[in-house]
């Protein structure tokens, strides 16, 4: 069983064509006239042939300069409306960068923090160490400035630098 309304398609297709029209509302290619009247002098226009030959039947018409500025404005409009989507997806990009440069800041603040912290220590353990060998020293046969003193130092820093290093990694 089939259904078929022809009433139907053809109000359907009577539907106000935007920009330049590809067909007539009754199916047929469209062709470009002049206008010969008072009003419209050598004005260009869209009509299929049927309509010339029977006039009392219902067909598209339409000016082409309408129908050419309507279409550019269509595209005007889809340009700006492509515009402000971009600007948009811009702005959300920007500031997720931006949210991510805080993010990484705070880590870094932190991070350089806790090496503070622990740099402190390590020189407050490393005066302790140099304040017990001057102590220790002054009482033996070597001067401060003597080569084992600054062989312990040396070594009091390595140390303390690698302690630093294996607490960080
Ligand atoms: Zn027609």
């Amino acid at each position: 069983m089939t259904s078929s309304s022809s009433s139907t398609s053809r109000s359907g297709s009577r539907k106000h064509v935007y920009g330049v029209p590809s067909k007539c509302w009754c199916g047929k290619a469209l062709d470009t006239w002049v206008s010969e009247t008072k009003e419209n002098p050598y004005r260009r226009f869209y009509r299929c042939k049927i309509a010339l030959q029977n006039k009392s039947e219902a067909h598209l018409f339409k000016w082409v300069d309408e129908a050419i500025l309507y279409e550019r404005l269509d595209l005007l409009h889809d340009f700006q409306a492509l515009s402000k989507d971009f600007s948009a997806q811009l702005q959300s990009q920007r500031s997720l960068l931006l949210s991510r440069d805080e993010e990484m800041m705070k880590q870094i603040k932190d991070n350089l923090l806790q090496m503070s912290t622990m740099l402190n220590e390590e020189t407050q353990k490393l005066k302790l160490v140099i304040a017990a060998k001057d102590n220790s020293h002054n009482n033996s046969i070597f001067t401060t400035n003597g080569p084992i003193t600054k062989f312990t130092i040396a070594i009091a820093v390595i140390g303390a630098m690698s302690s630093i290093y294996w607490k960080l990694i």
